[in-house]
């Protein structure tokens, strides 16, 4: 065989077992939204691994207990876990406050809430601790670890079966190749994967905070009170999360509906 050809049966036995893959997955309709999606886990094995998470973080950490800060953080949380509805479902919601100076907080699927004292300053309210509380709830809701898992997957596979059929290559020439293609992969695909999670979690984590009676538009002033705080040093939030601009946008955007439903939920 010609030194550099690329053989093509290993990508459409790779290109099999991805339809295959992506055919058998759990497919999952987020009730907030009506958007259909794939995930490469079940809702058990999210929960699990999510626990597990969350013991391994606590254990590593040191929590607060008690005090005027856990008892906003635990309302906070327990009134938005009511406002996710159907998308909770199941979801054994439960927080700790950790003692570090880290601007972040998160969610694990299966609904244990990790919120770092580093971000009280920043949130100085009830309403924007429920904005990030709210936006981590969703990302738990909407299974974007799972649609995550699967999309790795996928794009393990089809790597998988051009590393294969390029395997005739010269090593050098192949590893361009595969480089060039995890790039492709990692710009093309995740990343703007990654970004429309974030406008998702955005999205449906200013409805929660509405309708748990949180005034949606401190959400605007909390964005803009972390963007503050990126600029001051880098949060480890900001670096996974989208850009200001961007982000306010969107949620103005989203603010009418968001309104009606902090309206509803105060009786008005
Ligand atoms: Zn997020």
């Amino acid at each position: 065989m010609r030194r550099g050809h690329v053989k093509w049966i290993p990508i459409l036995i790779a290109g099999l077992i991805l339809a295959w893959q992506y055919f058998s997955s759990d497919k999952f309709v987020n009730p907030e939204t009506g958007k259909k999606s794939h995930v490469g886990m079940s809702t058990q094995q999210e929960a699990a691994l999510g626990f597990q998470t969350y013991r391994q973080v606590l254990s590593e950490a040191r929590t607060i207990d008690s005090g005027p800060e856990v008892h906003a953080v635990k309302t906070v949380a327990s009134r938005l876990a009511k406002a996710t509805g159907q998308g909770g479902q199941g979801y054994e919601w439960e927080v700790s406050l950790i003692d570090d100076q880290q601007v972040n907080a998160f969610c694990l699927p299966g609904g244990k809430i990790v919120v770092y004292t580093g971000i009280l300053p920043v949130a100085q309210n009830d309403a924007a601790l429920a904005t990030v509380m709210g936006h981590e709830m969703a990302h738990a809701t909407s299974r974007h670890g799972a649609q995550r898992v699967l999309q790795q997957n996928l794009t393990q596979t089809a790597m998988l079966g051009v590393a294969v059929s390029l395997s005739d290559m010269d090593y050098g020439k192949q590893r361009a190749v595969m480089g060039a293609l995890g790039a492709g992969a990692q710009f093309g695909i995740l990343m703007p994967f990654g970004r429309k999670h974030e406008s998702e979690a955005d999205e449906i984590g200013l409805m929660y905070m509405a309708r748990a009676g949180y005034d949606p538009q401190e959400s605007l002033r909390f964005w803009q009170r972390m963007d503050q705080a990126g600029r001051a040093g880098p949060p480890e939030f900001l670096s996974t999360h989208p850009a200001h601009g961007t982000r306010i946008q969107q949620l103005q955007a989203l603010m009418p509906k968001a309104i009606e439903e902090y309206k509803r939920a105060r009786g008005q």
